[in-house]
């Protein structure tokens, strides 16, 4: 055995215990009652976690410990169904920030960094749990969370923020109001900006990175293992997994029946087990987010752990309209090498579910109304489906909301 892995394994069987205390893992998804000998022993006997199990599980399915136990919940909703929670006690938290505490050293925080939140601080996990990660390495921390832009360059201004947090699409309009007030984006305090919570391209990176003189950073995670759990170093080059705390795996399941784990710089979905939680851990969760494994890898930083790509789309993205596949991502790459305006987190797909009758609607954020005839008729060439298209001001994409979904259903 590679003794590598010895203490994945030991951290596998110790979480297999601990999660099979769950209704859910003890009825829905039996795990194995045997220790597992390899990674290979656990990839064989440990079923996949689908988000709709979790649903299924509300709201206390997933539980493993006693309710007095508990200090905090969150909970992701979805678009539709059941929420999905997370529970975390006391020993969690601390796990938590002690683990995520390492990628936000990374990026830089120290007791001298003030740390804006431009993320929701609802029931939704990211902003709470990383900011118990950056307090306990001792920054400082706005928790804006929700406000009007001028009330964010207000707070960035009034107490020298060094690292702000957002999703990518927000800081094109941080930017466009920073410049209509008059404020050059390039001279404020802001050293590091985490851009998360959306895919995005490269390209997106290094335009943001250049309008405030800043660099960006790739910050992954999810509800229902944990958030912050993938960070990028200085090098950009691929996420680094905090794999003492999760074990990741990348799959194939183009043959649903018999997934196979994905080869080396083979897309695959993501599948994550916490190694360490006590209140309601997830074995093989199956995230929807497609990657590459780079495998255990010694990268130029001096840290040796897992690494994964960045995300590269969902696994469920393609969507059908009049029963036409069509792959968003896809669509909006194609789009933003024609409108230049389009920037990642600012277009919108509007369909209806189970409906043909419909027309459906791009909504973007373009240039002038010329452009709404120019990106409907590119579309139409694109996907041979006629969408009405709707110019949307910049302000669209971020008032009253954390961010605009790439693909949103609507009933009506
Ligand atoms: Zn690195």
């Amino acid at each position: 055995m590679n003794t590598e892995y010895t203490s994945t394994l030991d951290k596998l069987n110790l979480i297999i215990k601990q999660a099979a205390k769950s209704p859910l893992y003890k009825t829905q998804l039996p795990l194995p009652r045997k220790s597992i000998v390899s990674l290979d022993d656990f990839a064989r006997k440990v079923p996949f976690t689908l988000k709709q199990d979790l649903r299924d599980a509300y709201p206390y399915g997933g539980l493993t410990v006693s309710k007095s136990k508990v200090i905090e919940i969150h909970t992701s909703s979805g678009t539709s169904g059941r929420p999905v929670g997370s529970f975390l006690t006391k020993r969690d938290i601390e796990k938590s920030s002690m683990e995520i505490g390492k990628a936000w050293a990374t990026f830089g925080v120290d007791e001298d960094s003030v740390v804006l939140f431009a993320m929701s601080y609802g029931l939704y996990s990211g902003a709470a749990i990383n900011t118990y990660a950056i307090q306990s390495l001792g920054a400082f921390v706005v928790p804006a969370s929700i406000v009007p832009i001028d009330k964010y360059i207000d707070l960035i201004l009034d107490y020298g923020v060094t690292h702000i947090v957002a999703v990518p699409g927000f800081y094109y309009y941080l930017h466009h109001r920073m410049l209509e007030r008059g404020i050059d984006p390039k001279s404020t305090s802001l050293s590091t900006m985490i851009a998360a919570g959306e895919t995005y391209s490269e390209a997106t990176r290094s335009e943001i990175e250049a309008m405030f003189n800043t660099t960006v950073y790739d910050h992954y995670g999810l509800v229902e293992v944990n958030t912050g759990i993938c960070y990028e170093c200085p090098f950009k080059n691929g996420l680094h997994v905090l794999d003492d705390y999760v074990y990741a795996e990348v799959i194939n399941f183009s043959d649903p029946a018999n997934p196979t784990i994905a080869k080396p710089c083979e897309l695959g979905e993501l599948v994550l087990s916490n190694l360490d939680k006590e209140a309601s851990p997830v074995l093989r969760y199956r995230t929807g987010d497609m990657v590459t494994n780079l495998g255990v890898v010694s990268c130029e930083c001096g840290r040796t752990t897992q690494k994964i790509s960045r995300i590269m789309g969902r696994a469920d993205s393609v969507i059908s309209i009049k029963g036409v596949k069509l792959d968003p991502y896809a669509l909006r790459v194609d789009i933003q090498k024609q409108f230049n305006t389009v920037k990642d987190g600012m277009m919108s797909i509007r369909v209806q579910r189970n409906r043909i009758h419909y027309t459906p609607v791009i909504l973007a954020t373009l240039n002038n109304a010329e452009h709404v005839d120019q990106l409907r008729d590119f579309v139409y060439r694109a996907t041979s489906i006629k969408f009405d298209v709707q110019h949307m001001p910049i302000e669209y994409w971020f008032t009253n909301k954390n961010k605009a979904p790439l693909v949103e259903y609507v009933e009506e």
